[in-house]
């Protein structure tokens, strides 16, 4: 009831009983704890009367706490206060009756203690059923069954396809609208969808398994859609693209923003220019932004022969590549039976991840943080467990960390064997932006960097300890290239 409603029916208890109200006070504070102003006032003020009562809608108004209870007890005691009525509960001030009081307001305060412990333990309990109780989010259907959720069959893959794309950076969001409205993925109207809600389908944590109860996640219980890999891999690219950029010219000049000019360090760009036979090519020219410099222009072509000959020399036959991928793999069965211990070493890290959700939702109950950063504490800390166990789990699978980019280099050895005989300049760009590392212009020459495996490897993981916060300190040393193939 509220408030008014208790004053009313209060009023109407005190015509009927022929009960003289003194003065009415109204305390919005919680009575949990001790030190509420109107009630303190109103003790003082009995405290100086004679031959008083209260009048209380329920013991569990006037003292949730035993110091309030107290004080209303010792005035009963002394005297002071010679009636206690309730609306709710009957009180005489008899030896019988104060130890009745006593038990309410005991009561109370169990009921208040009680409150907390069972709103923990419904969120507990939410948190391990992990149903998801309403209308599915998109890309799940509702099981009456099972009263929760499961992937829907095409349309959870072609969210997983719209991951992938996105996180590869070969679309906007607003051309990532329009591919998934070319798998039949629209507005009601038929419309490609908005930026905002291709941007929520990408932020959207239900696709990790987690379920959301009043603004916040919890471990759900049902299949995930999107790995925690790829999905930190697109809020990745999200970030980066959150500062609004100036858009590049309508051209599509596939090797804009990868190269700079060796002398002033600017950017490289293109244009169209319309040859001496009137035939139109594209050439790309230093922007010059920095200053003076001295450089002239070169023609695609002219660079797109510069960037394969660098790429032949950072490619390896097929034959090499070949045998290099079934030493990987000998390499890989030989580490197998080690990865034991990292298991456990990653489960006492998953379970100290979780005690620290637990305290966390311990010290929001107990109202000593704000909601605000308890939801982004919360949100940080779940999509870290997540990580930990997905890296468990590939541990389990794999048990290793440097197979997959050593494998991953000797395939794009591979792809830059194949690239520098392409014609798909898009293609070329994108493995440069991919493998290359400083890529620069100078004299009409092209030059950029291609790690050697070990490198290749160590970044892998550094970025792998971003992605999945990678905890293990004691790796296995990644084999030298020599020993994967004699030949180079
Ligand atoms: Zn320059």
């Amino acid at each position: 009831m509220s408030i008014e409603a208790q004053l009313f029916e209060l009023r109407e208890f005190a015509r009927k009983e022929n009960l003289e109200i003194v003065e009415t006070f109204q305390e919005s504070r919680s009575a949990k704890t001790p030190g509420r102003e109107v009630f303190n006032k109103m003790m003082e003020k009995i405290e100086s009367m004679e031959n008083v009562g209260i009048l209380a809608w329920h013991p569990d108004r006037l003292a949730r706490n035993s110091v309030d209870g107290g004080r209303i007890i010792y005035l009963v005691d002394q005297k002071k206060i010679t009636s206690l009525r309730f609306s709710t509960f009957w009180f005489e001030p008899t030896p019988q009756g104060l130890f009745m009081l006593q038990v309410a307001f005991g009561q109370s305060k169990y009921y208040s203690d009680n409150l907390t412990q069972n709103v923990k333990r419904g969120m507990r309990q939410k948190v391990r059923r992990g149903e998801w109780l309403t209308k599915a989010p998109f890309g799940y259907v509702n099981n009456p069954k099972t009263r929760n959720i499961e992937p829907h069959p095409t349309y959870s893959k072609i969210i997983v396809r719209a991951f992938l794309e996105y996180a590869k950076k070969s679309h906007t969001l607003v051309s990532l609208a329009d591919f998934l409205a070319l798998h039949g993925v629209t507005t009601s109207k038929g419309t490609p969808l908005g930026k905002a809600s291709i941007k929520r389908m990408l932020t959207n944590r239900a696709y990790l398994g987690f379920v959301k109860h009043h603004e916040e996640w919890f471990d759900g219980s049902f299949a995930p859609i999107i790995s925690p890999k790829l999905f930190e891999a697109v809020q990745k690219v999200l970030a980066t693209r959150e500062r609004p950029r100036k858009t590049k010219t309508g051209h599509n000049f596939p090797f804009v923003g990868l190269f700079r000019c060796e002398e002033c360090e600017s950017m490289i760009t293109a244009q169209w220019a319309t040859g001496k036979c009137g035939g139109k090519y594209r050439y790309y020219r230093c922007t010059k932004k920095k200053g003076k410099c001295g450089q002239g222009y070169l023609s695609e072509e002219a660079l797109v022969a510069e960037i394969k000959e660098r790429l032949q020399t950072i490619s390896l036959s097929d034959e090499n590549t070949d045998y290099m991928l079934k030493r990987v793999e000998e390499f890989e069965q030989e580490e197998n039976h080690s990865s034991q211990s990292r298991v456990q070493n990653l489960s006492s890290k998953v379970k100290a991840s979780e005690e620290k959700l637990d305290k966390l939702v311990s010290v929001y109950l107990d109202g000593d943080i704000p909601k605000s950063v308890y939801i982004k504490k919360k949100d940080e800390l779940m999509r870290e467990s997540l990580a930990l166990k997905e890296k468990r789990k590939d541990f389990e699978h794999s048990g290793n960390n440097w197979v997959e980019p050593l494998r991953e280099w000797i395939l794009d050895t591979k792809q830059a064997n194949f690239l520098s005989s392409s014609a798909d300049f898009h293609e070329i760009s994108s493995f440069v932006k991919k493998v290359g590392t400083n890529p620069t212009v100078r004299d009409k020459s092209a030059r950029f960097g291609a790690p050697v495996p070990s490198e290749f490897v160590a970044s892998r993981r550094a970025l792998g300890k971003v992605l999945n916060c990678d905890p293990t300190g004691n790796r296995t040393p990644i084999p030298s290239l020599k020993s994967l193939c004699p030949n180079r």
